[in-house]
């Protein structure tokens, strides 16, 4: 972990959030590498579920929705996290995370657990208080209950509150879901474990709307989309991916059946997207608390239901981090310790590097740029390079993931072949120009 974080900051990809006024608990900063690695890997999800199937629509919903929103969805009440603080000094953990106890633990319970304050030693503590993980804002210029509001804690009720918009606009055939990204906020208690589990987060979020006595067959084909993605667009071994059965005593009391995928992370195998039957859970929630009907009427038969969902749900930053874990690479060339991040070619932020020989031969400078120009016509992510040797070339190139670097020599000047050299195998080539 500490490897990838490092080569993160190094690099460009990942700086601790407000770095320079001392940084900001549980946020992250995308540098310019990393925003590239962030948006193909939003892009190539969007073109995957959206784009490039006729029963997902997108969305774009407001970050500041009306506090209903929260009452209807159980979030005012129940998003919570038990909180306890030390009597001694005064630091404050999640109860569940420092005692075997569940997130439900009651004030007794803890006490019952005996267990000593991880920074102080001490056993005094004061009672469990559940904490709301919402943060609030407040909208307008006055600061009361009456303006007060919340950043939402997930992208999916966005989609739920829009549903009767889209019903009533586009007329989609059921089965058909809703997809959205965007940025959501907790107010964990503790963040930690680097992009893991921070304040500020992006979602990826899909409702799939189905006639209730079909949820198991979608739910199995959203299963195996899911994978494919993971498999075949993210480049994510399926050896380190896998499938937690969420036991009946775990689920939200409304979800009939939820998967957990889970990856190998450095840190161990935690959730990487989670894949859950919602019932006509949120509809009918969104039903009592507006007034509007939520039903589907039927285009063939005429008969009228709730339908029900199917979420599967993606953090932006772990699948970050999981196509991070499992490009980083660390072997041997020529006796060597080498770092090369072995991203899938559509995820690396550049797809070729081209640089001359030496930065110093004006003959060889000219002839390298003419080829980028070139490159520049027909690709996007075409980055140039004459810092160091090219020794100091490759390595930063292959500690970026750059599949492949192309080098201007003096042979260029007499043949018009360019050296094509290989960040996996480190192999090369020539190439002819025209040929690239
Ligand atoms: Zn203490």
């Amino acid at each position: 972990m500490e490897d990838i974080v490092s080569l993160c900051k190094r690099r460009g990809f990942i700086f601790p959030g407000s770095d320079v006024y001392g940084g900001m608990a549980g946020t992250w900063d995308y540098g310019p590498l990393g925003v590239t690695l962030k948006r193909k890997i939003k892009q190539a999800w969007w073109d995957y579920f959206v784009e490039n199937r006729d029963d997902i629509y997108g969305i774009d919903a407001a970050i500041i929705m009306n506090p209903r929103t929260w009452v209807a969805s159980g979030h005012a009440a129940t998003f919570s996290d038990p909180l306890v603080e030390c009597k001694e000094c005064h630091q404050r953990f999640r109860a569940d995370k420092i005692a075997d106890v569940s997130e439900k633990v009651t004030p007794d319970e803890f006490r019952a657990a005996h267990v000593k304050c991880p920074n102080c030693g001490k056993e005094n503590w004061d009672d469990v208080k559940q904490f709301n993980m919402m943060f609030t804002t407040h909208v307008g210029s006055v600061e009361d209950d009456s303006s007060k509001a919340y950043l939402r804690p997930e992208t999916a009720q966005g989609i739920f509150t829009n549903y009767k918009n889209v019903v009533d606009t586009i007329y989609p055939d059921l089965p058909f879901g809703l997809a959205q990204q965007g940025k959501a906020f907790r107010n964990e208690i503790s963040p930690r474990d680097f992009v893991f589990r921070s304040r500020e987060f992006e979602q990826m979020e899909i409702e799939y709307f189905v006639d209730p006595t079909t949820w198991e067959e979608n739910f199995e084909k959203l299963h195996k989309a899911c994978y494919d993605f993971l498999e075949n667009k993210m480049g994510l071994p399926s050896s380190m991916i896998h499938d937690l059965e969420v036991a009946p005593e775990d689920r939200a009391h409304y979800s009939k059946r939820t998967i957990d995928v889970e990856f190998d992370y450095p840190i161990g195998r935690e959730e990487l997207m989670g894949i859950a039957y919602r019932t006509d859970f949120d509809l009918g929630n969104i039903q009592r608390e507006s007034g509007k009907n939520m039903e589907y009427r039927d285009k063939n038969t005429g008969e009228t239901f709730v339908p029900h969902v199917i979420e599967p749900s993606f953090g932006v930053e772990r699948l970050v981090m999981a196509v991070l874990t499992s490009a980083y690479t660390e072997d041997d060339v020529n006796g060597e310790k080498r770092i090369v991040l072995k991203l899938p070619e559509n995820l690396a932020p550049y797809r070729f590097c081209v640089s001359p020989l030496l930065k110093n031969k004006p003959e060889l400078v000219a002839k390298a740029k003419e080829v980028y120009k070139k490159l520049r016509e027909k690709y996007t992510n075409v980055t140039w390079d004459d810092s160091g040797n090219i020794g100091k070339r490759y390595r930063k190139q292959d500690e970026i993931g750059t599949p492949k670097c192309i080098v201007i020599d003096f042979d260029t000047l007499e043949d018009n072949t360019v050296t094509v050299r290989d960040r996996d195998t480190t192999g090369q080539v020539r190439v002819d120009i025209n040929m690239l």
